[in-house]
């Protein structure tokens, strides 16, 4: 049931997924085993070699993790899926595919602040260089590439929240330079925003978040779009040269469309190793089956929470791209016409005293470094996830001192606005 004709729903519930061949099991098993007994020697050989695809070792591939790779896949609408133990293990493997020492990324300045130390210090040890683009728009993208940009990176919805990005006009810009567009979905989920159809070529995922929806399991994803042209230049030479320790196969011309989600596997998760629990799958796939009823309830929740804000006299601006005043209104409406997502910013008058305080007054809100939760999670970036930024990249990232984090949960709306009116009226 992976077909691409059915309904969005639909896959959420089924991609990937049919009944247990050996005891009929209707939930996918947990196939909680480390390796796989081969069929015989030739068979061994195969799947050694890559001419056959099977199961070896839990580190590259899984019974129960395979059924998650296909549903993202097919929520997505990608040709192909790797499952990994965290959203930040899908940015290294993604990027270790695709980078040398000397070569560099051009990023979005708007990204969550663990993906900005992830850019600016960790790959610096692998020499790959990080460009900011100065602005959101797709001249300053296009400002920032050189000859040795290998990848342009945004999120769809942006982190911390509140900005929707050009996909169209940015993957314009990524092809005319002979990169790919690598967009993170983590915050809209395919529910709300589907990349590839917009022209990104790799979309990734922190399944942590929205997907996995319960802020009970770790996971990441790398999807392939199927679509980018790997060997066009010689700017990817892990895809498009002989791998000698696979007896000289040439991968983009061995798997074609999903060569960029097997060069992912192969090599980055074999040598690398940050690989999926099996019972971590299973939780995350019990999420997704939930994931349309979840992500609109959300972001009606939100879009009803920044109207209310909006109102208050303690706040004196709401950053969400649902609300029609809103910059990035124009933009939801053509990426995201479901919802404007769960997760957005305000400003309050109090500067970052009022901000430290809102957070300890609330009381239904968990006060966390977490987005994604059926329950209403608030945090106040600047004295936490972006403390360790400077003030510049702060300001940059949208994490001001006077900025609040939400991420609406998915309870009833009139308790959410209760307990904010009650913590605002309180500072
Ligand atoms: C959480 C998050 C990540 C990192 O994912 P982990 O699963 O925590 O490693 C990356 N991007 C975005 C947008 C996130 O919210």
């Amino acid at each position: 049931m992976s077909d691409q004709s059915k309904g969005f729903d639909t896959l959420a519930v089924h991609a990937g997924a049919k009944p247990d061949p050996t005891t009929g099991a209707r939930a996918t098993p947990i196939y909680q085993t480390t390796s796989f007994v081969f069929d015989d020697v030739d068979h061994a050989a195969a799947l050694f070699g890559l001419q056959a695809f099977g199961n070896i070792y839990t580190r590259i591939t899984n019974p129960t993790t395979d059924v998650l790779e296909q549903r993202v896949a097919a929520l997505e609408g990608g040709t192909a899926a790797l499952a990994v133990a965290s959203g930040h293990s899908a940015q290294l493997l993604a990027f270790h595919s695709l980078m040398a020492p000397g070569c560099n990324i051009v990023a979005a300045k708007r990204l969550y602040g663990g993906s900005i130390n992830q850019l600016t210090h960790s790959f610096k040890n692998f020499g790959w260089g990080v460009k900011w683009a100065e602005n959101l728009d797709a001249a300053s993208f296009k400002a920032a590439i050189d000859e040795n940009t290998r990848a342009i990176f945004i999120e769809s919805l942006a982190n911390p929240g509140g900005v929707v990005m050009d996909i169209e006009s940015i993957a314009a810009v990524a092809h005319e330079a002979g990169v790919p567009l690598i967009v993170d979905n983590t915050m809209a989920t395919p529910y709300l925003c589907q990349p590839l159809k917009h022209g990104a070529d790799i979309v990734l995922h922190s399944l942590t978040k929205f997907m996995g929806g319960h802020g009970n399991s770790m996971g990441g994803a790398i999807v392939d779009g199927g679509t980018f042209d790997w060997g066009a230049s010689d700017k990817f030479p892990m895809l498009t040269e002989p791998r000698p320790e696979y007896n000289g196969v040439v991968l983009n011309k061995t798997f074609g469309n999903i060569a960029f989600a097997i060069c992912c596997r192969v090599l980055g998760l074999r040598d690398l190793g940050p690989a999926i629990s099996p019972q971590n799958a299973f939780n995350l796939l019990t999420g997704i089956e939930t994931l349309a009823l979840r992500m609109q309830r959300h972001s009606d929740n939100a879009q009803r929470v920044a109207e209310f804000l909006q109102t208050h006299s303690a706040v004196e601006w709401v950053s969400y791209a649902g609300l029609p005043n809103d910059p990035f209104n124009a933009m939801k409406q053509k990426y995201c016409p479901k919802g404007a997502g769960a997760v957005f910013t305000f400003g309050l008058k109090g500067g970052y005293d009022a901000g430290v305080n809102l957070v300890k007054n609330l009381e239904l809100f968990s006060h966390l470094a977490n987005i994604g939760d059926t329950r209403s999670l608030v945090i106040h970036p600047a004295s936490t996830t972006h403390r360790q930024l400077t003030d510049e990249q702060k300001s940059a990232a949208g994490a001001g001192p006077d900025v609040v984090r939400v991420s609406i949960g998915i309870e009833d709306v009139e308790d959410i606005i209760a307990d904010l009116n009650q913590a605002l009226s309180a500072l």
